[in-house]
């Protein structure tokens, strides 16, 4: 995960001060040298952590502390406060066309991610705002590139726009267009030509494009995983072109975190969006102040609770509260009802979103073995229906059928058996604690 590096060094930091109850000038000095070295590390620019630190030193000395906060609180505040502001303040949106199509130009490098970013950030539009958007393949020069976004749209079940061979990319743009109008799509996502490194050519060619179709939006995907070249790229990008947003891809990867929090300082372009993975529901709309909590070790349960709301069914919720009241919850629900967790992505991921459990996969002994979830699915589906509907008829021939067909050992056939027992156990007791707290008689 991203920033894990940075995270674990500024929360050492903080821990550190926390037993004091007074903080002397010293004692910040001392903590700020920490989170300096902290932030370069983390590959932070040179020159954004300087600012960075003085003007934390300047709001935590010498200044009155809030009545509720202790002193360490309060610079934790302060920290919190800047690394949000550094990072753009506050979310930064799509601007919509007040008449469609709104058009958006999506430039960057090659290998940076652009065209997944494109196909992402459609499936986003398509399923949080309903959109209906285009795709438009105008890399002409990534071999496989037109393919790879024509793949993509035919799985988001989104059109794409490619044209005849040989035809340029302004042109390419410019068509897709009046496709756009002449089939009422309200969005018009233009995968433009990367190059391996930033040259004339590329610039001239997006210029014409920019000129010709006057996006609404551009925005520049980036690799996080290249950390201060990023940046770097984001400036030129922004000086030759004019950029509206960034887009940082792979901050699943172990990237150290330098380029999220530089960018918008150097460039004064916020971060839009951040890709967190390589399946098409892993772009995630940038939030600096929830960032930062995830930095400082005090949770992103915001994300957690709009991931969870996004991924739940609350049809398919309320049907298996029922089916448990009935007592008909069966191997069947069982494996749904993981599914729908596993939707919310890895437990890694899960974990650290919530306070303070940065630290937790760290013990080693903590069973949450992904593995292990792939195994549940496949031995029950080697199941028959009418076993996962009575799993007392699975007897020792039956079970050693199970693990044969998947995979897997009969104890562990065995095991999963005996968690779905306790697991429908529980339930029942628990449903018969509600009936009696209904009754007035209290818990037992
Ligand atoms: P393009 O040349 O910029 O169009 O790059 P692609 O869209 O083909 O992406 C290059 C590689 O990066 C592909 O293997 C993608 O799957 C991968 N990729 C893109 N975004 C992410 C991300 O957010 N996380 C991870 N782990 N991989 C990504």
């Amino acid at each position: 995960m991203v920033f894990e590096g940075l995270a674990d060094k500024l929360q050492q930091t903080f821990k550190k001060l926390r037993g004091r109850g007074k903080l002397t000038e010293a004692d910040v000095n001392e903590a700020m040298r920490e989170v300096r070295m902290a932030l370069l590390e983390a590959d932070v620019n040179f020159k954004v952590v300087k600012e960075f630190i003085a003007k934390i030193k300047e709001r935590a000395i010498g200044q009155e502390v809030m009545g509720s906060l202790t002193p360490v609180q309060h610079v934790i505040k302060i920290v919190n406060d800047e690394l949000t502001e550094l990072m753009g303040g506050t979310q930064s949106r799509i601007a919509i066309a007040s008449r469609p199509p709104t058009i958006v130009m999506m430039v960057g490098l090659q290998g940076a991610g652009k065209t997944t970013t494109v196909a992402k950030l459609a499936n986003l539009l398509v399923k949080k705002q309903s959109k209906r958007p285009l795709l438009v393949a105008a890399d002409i020069y990534r071999p496989a590139a037109i393919k790879q976004l024509q793949v993509l749209g035919e799985q988001l079940d989104v059109p794409v726009y490619a044209a005849e061979p040989g035809t340029k990319p302004v042109d390419i743009a410019k068509q897709a267009l009046e496709y756009a109008l002449a089939h009422t799509r309200d969005m018009v996502l233009i995968d433009t030509a990367g190059r391996l490194h930033i040259n004339e050519e590329l610039m001239q060619e997006l210029k014409d494009i920019k000129r010709e179709v006057k996006p609404h939006e551009i925005l520049l995907v980036v690799d996080a995983m290249t950390g201060q070249d990023a940046v770097t790229v984001a400036e030129s990008f922004n000086n030759e072109l004019g950029v509206d947003g960034v887009i940082l891809t792979k901050l699943d990867g172990d990237a150290r975190g330098g380029a999220a929090l530089s960018v918008r300082a150097v460039t004064g372009r916020p971060i839009k969006f951040v890709g967190m993975g390589e399946k098409l529901d892993a772009l995630e709309t940038f939030h600096p102040d929830r960032m930062a909590s995830r930095i400082l070790g005090m949770g992103d349960v915001l994300s957690l609770i709009e991931k969870a709301q996004s991924a739940i069914d609350l049809e398919q919720a309320q049907a298996m509260e029922k089916k448990l009241r009935k007592e008909e919850f069966t191997l069947d629900d069982f494996l749904e009802q993981l599914q729908q967790v596993r939707k919310l992505g890895s437990f890694e991921q899960i974990l650290s979103m919530l306070p303070g459990m940065g630290n937790l996969k760290k013990l080693q002994d903590i069973e949450f073995d992904e593995k292990e979830l792939v195994h549940v699915e496949a031995i029950i589906r080697s199941m028959t229906k009418k076993e996962r509907r009575s799993p007392d008829i699975i007897n020792g021939s039956r079970r050693k059928r199970i693990a044969l067909g998947s995979g897997t050992r009969v104890q562990d056939v065995n095991r999963l058996l005996k968690q779905f027992t306790e697991a429908r156990k529980m339930m029942k007791r628990f449903q018969e604690m509600q009936k009696g707290a209904k009754k007035g008689l209290g818990f037992k």
